[in-house]
């Protein structure tokens, strides 16, 4: 069994200092407006060209986005880095894209890092069957969990698809007992009124469990901008600016109300 990755990075996230291995799975049934991995969404490997500047000259490298990976291979990157995951007491993150996209592969290599001790964690839209939910949760020692807007209409506006089965999933991941960081993307015009911003607060005081660790709110970037560019396809936030730092600590103050902590940033 091989899965589509599209780039492995390694990260120190989840705060503090931990070494993890994030592995990006390419493939996701969302299209958000404001995706900073577009090369990511479409499930197939596509062409994705490298720019490389030497003084002021640009050169187009041909590359390609997405490379099938066996759980073998994936367990081989892990263990070259595993004295810094170890000693740092990281892990390994699976990430998109939407890797639920590609639940089978997806268990199995958890199952392989559970069995060789590495801490888990799986970043995901919410927006899989929840089958495909029950059966990783066994493997899964943390969910990073997308909530981007609580008003249908404006979901399936900005993303492509409806919120209900995201929400119906938060509650079964919740309801499991796995540890979950809920993250906001804070994107200026589309989810950042009064109006949602209480309605959001509200909905997480109410789901509020003690394995919802925290919300880590994400502010609104444009550092993939390019990346649209590259693979020829519009981007629609151009005119969108980011939230200021007063904005972010403002908001940061408004979700600690929920009881739950929260952190600006992944
Ligand atoms: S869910 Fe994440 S990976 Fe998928 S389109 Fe939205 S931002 Fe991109």
């Amino acid at each position: 069994m091989k899965g589509l990755i599209f780039s492995v990075k390694r990260y120190s996230i989840h705060d503090g200092p931990g070494i993890r291995v994030t592995f990006f799975m390419k493939g996701c049934p969302l299209s958000c407006w404001w995706c900073h991995n577009p090369e990511g969404i479409s499930p197939d490997p596509e062409p994705f060209g490298e720019i490389h500047k030497i003084g002021d000259r640009e050169f187009h490298k041909p590359a390609e986005a997405g490379r099938y990976y066996s759980v073998s291979e994936v367990m081989r990157i892990l263990e070259k880095d595993r004295v810094f995951i170890n000693e740092s007491k990281g892990g390994v993150t699976f990430s998109g894209g939407e890797p639920l996209l590609q639940y089978e592969f997806l268990s199995e290599t958890l199952k392989e890092c559970r069995s060789q001790g590495y801490h888990t964690a799986v970043d995901t839209s919410g927006y899989s069957s929840p089958e495909s939910y029950l059966m990783i949760i066994p493997t899964t020692r943390l969910f990073l969990f997308d909530i981007k807007h609580l008003d249908d209409l404006k979901h399936v506006e900005c993303t492509g698809v409806s919120n209900a089965r995201i929400l119906d999933n938060f509650r079964l991941i919740l309801d499991s007992g796995t540890d979950t960081y809920v993250r906001i993307p804070v994107i200026p015009g589309y989810n950042d009124d009064e109006d949602h911003l209480e309605r959001i607060r509200n909905f997480l005081t109410e789901n509020r469990s003690e394995n919802l660790k925290k919300i880590n709110l994400l502010p609104f970037h444009r550092v993939g901008q390019s990346k649209y560019e590259r693979l020829g396809i519009p981007y629609k936030l151009s005119a969108i600016k980011p939230p200021s730092k007063e904005r972010m600590s403002y908001l940061k103050e408004y979700f600690s109300e929920t009881g739950i902590k929260v952190k600006v940033g992944g």
